[in-house]
């Protein structure tokens, strides 16, 4: 029987992309269950996914910040979820002074609770049948910090932390963990980012802060998008929910991973920030190359911090 996938977050971007995927599967393996926080915005979804709409695909309504919608959700899927692709996430960039609690909590409350909640409802369902898979878009951002995304790198760290330690329980079960971890995509996450900064004030700022956040990482994160961003379609999170063994984790940007090396090299953890510090403040060819000048010869052995 195919089994039943219920993956949040799909009126857009990586989730819409995995679902459609997972519906046109030529082998008939998975039954989609696509949902959004609003149906308004489904249209999208029900284009691309085409004649697999009710048929390997459904769409439905889904807050992931809503114990109320999360049970209607799950009172309406005929049988038990196999697979939980928990996508549903938002971003919150810029200098920590100018941001409320309240959005950063807006974010955990997104990102980290959100997951947090729907395996609470799904669990008990998949350990007395003692199987399923718990897929996790993280990001390169849970396991490395990044300038200005303090909260969001937070969000992602806390979800990584969380799945990691269940994952060695749910072992007995029988049921699998697999966190993804992109770089840049694009998709409307940056977008929305990117308009939410230029409103922004950043009350409280001071003005060197606001120059690095505005002068130089903005300019920066533009060009990574563009220079190293993968397509939802690259993203292939088919490969880990088709997997017989799923990884624990899978990094989907191999062009991104001279980054994220820094950190298992040297586990004091220096080199990972000299280095970064110096792609942003020091390097002239960072704007030009994007992660490409970690090649050009002036890293990272002669890392200095300012
Ligand atoms: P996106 O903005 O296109 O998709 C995010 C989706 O989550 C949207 O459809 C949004 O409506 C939904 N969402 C937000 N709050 C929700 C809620 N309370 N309930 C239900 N749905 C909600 O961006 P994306 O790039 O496709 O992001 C998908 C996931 O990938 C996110 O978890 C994001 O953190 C992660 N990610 C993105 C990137 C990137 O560069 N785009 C990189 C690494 C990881």
């Amino acid at each position: 029987a195919p089994r039943t996938v219920l993956i949040s977050g799909c009126s857009s971007g990586i989730g819409l992309e995995l679902a459609v995927q997972l519906a046109h599967d030529p082998k008939k393996r998975y039954q989609v269950v696509a949902t959004m926080r609003d149906l308004g915005k489904k249209e999208t979804l029900e284009a691309a996914a085409g004649e697999a709409l009710g048929q390997t695909l459904t769409v439905a309504q889904l807050d992931v910040c809503s114990d109320e919608s999360v049970a209607q959700c799950l009172s309406c899927i005929q049988g038990e979820v196999d697979v939980l692709v928990n996508n549903a996430g938002m971003g919150l960039v810029g200098p920590l002074e100018g941001l409320s609690l309240a959005a950063m909590q807006n974010v955990f409350d997104t990102n980290f609770f959100g997951a947090v909640r729907l395996v609470k409802a799904v669990l008990p369902g998949m350990k007395r049948r003692r199987q399923g898979h718990i897929v996790v878009i993280s990001s390169v951002m849970g396991l490395q910090g990044v300038i200005f995304n303090d909260v969001y790198a937070a969000s992602k760290f806390a979800l990584e932390g969380f799945f990691e330690s269940l994952a060695i329980q749910l072992l007995q079960f029988n049921i699998f963990i697999s966190l993804v971890e992109p770089g840049p995509v694009v998709t409307e996450f940056e977008g929305k980012l990117l308009a939410q900064v230029s409103t922004a004030e950043f009350p409280g700022t001071d003005p060197d802060t606001l120059h690095y956040f505005r002068d130089l990482y903005l300019p920066a994160s533009r060009k990574l998008f563009r220079s190293v961003g993968q397509s939802p379609q690259d993203v292939a999170i088919v490969n880990v929910i088709s997997s017989a063994r799923p990884p624990l984790r899978r990094q989907t940007n191999v062009r991104y991973s001279p980054l994220t090396v820094l950190k298992t090299v040297d586990s004091s953890g220096s080199l990972y920030v000299r280095t970064t510090h110096r792609l942003l403040f020091r390097c002239p060819r960072l704007l030009n190359l994007g992660l490409q000048c970690l090649s050009c010869g002036c890293l990272p052995t002669r890392v200095r911090p300012r």
